[in-house]
C-alpha cells in the first residue's frame, strides 16, 4: 500500500464533493481523504456556511483543520482544498497565476495545478509528516 497522508472529511458526502476530492487527490497523490471516523491529525471541514466573510476558506494551523466554503463550478472546490491544505503545510500565497496557491486561485475555475516551487514544497512537507 502506497503511504499517504490521511485527512479526515467533515462535511456533506455530495456528488460535488467526491469529484473535487477526486480531483485533489489526482493532482496530489499523497493525499488520502476518508469519511469515515479514521484516525488523522488532519481534517478538512467543508460547509455551506462561509468560514471567515468574504473568504472561501481558512486553515487553522495549531489544529490542523482546513475549513472550505462548498464552492460551485468544475474545479473551483478542488482549487480551494489544495489551497487550504497548502497552507496547512506551511506554503504561503504564490505570485505564479495559475498556481493554486495564488491569492485569487478560488476565482478560476480551470483544473487545478501548483506550481514546481509550491508542489515540490507540499511534497516535501507532507513527506515529513507521513
Ligand atoms: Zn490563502
Ligand atoms: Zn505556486
Amino acid at each position: 500500500m502506497r503511504r499517504c497522508l490521511r485527512v479526515r472529511i467533515k462535511g456533506n458526502c455530495s456528488e460535488k464533493l467526491i469529484s473535487a476530492l477526486k480531483i485533489a487527490s489526482e493532482v496530489v497523490p499523497e493525499l488520502c481523504f476518508f469519511f469515515s471516523d479514521i484516525n488523522s491529525e488532519y481534517e478538512l471541514v467543508v460547509g455551506k456556511e462561509e468560514p471567515l466573510k468574504g473568504a472561501s476558506g481558512l486553515f487553522d494551523i495549531p489544529r490542523k483543520t482546513a475549513y472550505v466554503v462548498e464552492l460551485d463550478g468544475k474545479y473551483r472546490l478542488s482549487r480551494a482544498i489544495l489551497h487550504e491544505i497548502g497552507h496547512m503545510f506551511g506554503l504561503s500565497h504564490c505570485k505564479n497565476r495559475n498556481c493554486v496557491m495564488n491569492e485569487l486561485s478560488c476565482l478560476d475555475d480551470s483544473y487545478p495545478e501548483l506550481c514546481h516551487a509550491c508542489r515540490s514544497t507540499l511534497r516535501e512537507e507532507i513527506a515529513r509528516s507521513i
